[in-house]
């Protein structure tokens, strides 16, 4: 491996490996040094298909056993207890293990070598702190499998955006889009400021099913996004819908109604968080009062903001829908009234008038 002084990436990475599976056990190196607010880990504490303690636990029938190490869930002292499996992998002294990235990837060429922008630990030998970016490069190319968690770490997130002094990047920007795992895997890309914990779970869940030999790698789409969970818009699965459609739209964010108008970016991000609920199939931005900032996406903060303005294609499909919305609005409040009257054959009289004819009048 070597390191592309000009661009910061790790350089002829192999295109072609054979994938290794069958493992009944796996080491999940899940390091959140970069520039991270480890808002991703609380999250996945709170997943329940599966809780990530049913998967350190072994409960899940089929996976291999898993040792996580991620500083906020361990139990160890921290300090060098803690590092003592990275710095084996990084010799190449333990395997297999999948390595998780939370946090966008610091640009260290811009500071030629002056300093650190984030590290994690410190060189035995010279006490110099190892930086992040040196943590990737040795274990990126060891890992059987590589997943970014959050999208800072996908495609760099809040701290990548217009005017940041670190020249930060997500991990794809930083190996290369076309980066393979040792075991033959592409970045395994799960966005979200914070991610959705059970999307977390349940993508982790699929690798180590594949690194059991149990099941194929996951599908992923171009920006490697799991496909079944990022292939639908957060319009297609909220709770709202229907006011859009019936262009019946909030004004303040203490209504029912649909909120583009309020700064809504639903209808163009792709996110099943509306469908799936955050948190046991509970809440789901919109659904529960906030608009979509849009933060599974590459385009992610600086593409929409500033937040809380209608986006400028909301204004033009709303002001396009309104006379259709008024004028079925009008028509089902009509059939709505008279739905909501009982036939009139329902009476406690002698005679029938619900049109039965019985056979057994003359
Ligand atoms: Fe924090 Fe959001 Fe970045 Fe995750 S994606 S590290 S939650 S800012
Ligand atoms: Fe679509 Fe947002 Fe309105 Fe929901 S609140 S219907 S996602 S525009
Ligand atoms: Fe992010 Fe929008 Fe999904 Fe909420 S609905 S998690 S703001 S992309």
């Amino acid at each position: 491996m070597s390191i592309d002084p000009g661009t910061n990436h790790v350089a002829s990475m192999p295109t072609s490996r054979q994938a290794r599976t069958g493992f009944e056990h796996i080491d999940i190196l899940w390091i959140s040094e970069g520039m991270s607010c480890d808002g991703d880990t609380v999250s996945v504490t709170a997943a329940s298909q599966p809780p990530i303690e049913d998967v350190v636990l072994g409960l899940v029938p089929g996976l291999p056993t898993v040792n996580l190490h991620n500083k906020v869930l361990s139990p160890t002292l921290g300090g060098e207890q803690f590092l003592a499996p990275f710095r084996a992998a990084a010799r190449g002294e333990l395997e297999p293990f999948i390595l998780v990235i939370e946090g966008s990837i610091p640009n260290q060429n811009i500071i030629e070598g002056d300093g650190y922008w984030t590290s994690f630990g410190n060189d035995l030998e010279t006490g110099e702190p190892l930086t992040l970016n040196w943590w990737i490069d040795q274990l990126a190319p060891k890992a059987w499998a590589v997943v970014a968690v959050g999208t800072c770490a996908a495609y760099g997130g809040i701290h990548a955006m217009a005017g940041n002094p670190t020249g930060c990047m997500g991990l794809a920007d930083y190996l290369g889009w076309d980066f393979k795992s040792a075991g033959a895997l592409p970045i395994v890309n799960i966005p979200g400021c914070p991610v959705m914990p059970d999307n977390f779970m349940e993508t982790l869940t699929w690798v180590l099913y594949h690194a059991a030999g149990a099941a194929p790698p996951p599908p992923l789409d171009s920006l490697l996004r799991p496909q079944w969970l990022f292939g639908k818009t957060v319009h297609e699965g909220c709770d709202r819908a229907a006011y859009y459609e019936q262009a019946d739209f909030a004004r303040d964010y203490n209504s029912p109604k649909c909120q583009v108008k309020v700064g809504c970016w639903g209808p163009v991000v792709n996110c099943n968080v509306p469908k799936r609920g955050w948190m046991g199939g509970i809440g789901g931005c919109p659904n529960v009062g906030g608009i979509c900032i849009g933060c599974t996406m590459p385009g992610f903060p600086d593409k929409f903001m500033p937040f809380m303005d209608a986006p400028p294609g909301g204004s033009l499909s709303s002001m396009l829908n309104k006379p259709y919305g008024a004028f079925i609005r009008r028509m089902r409040t009509i059939t709505n009234i008279a739905l909501n009257k009982e036939p009139k054959w329902h009476h406690n009289g002698r005679e029938l008038t619900s049109g039965y004819d019985p056979r057994w009048r003359p």
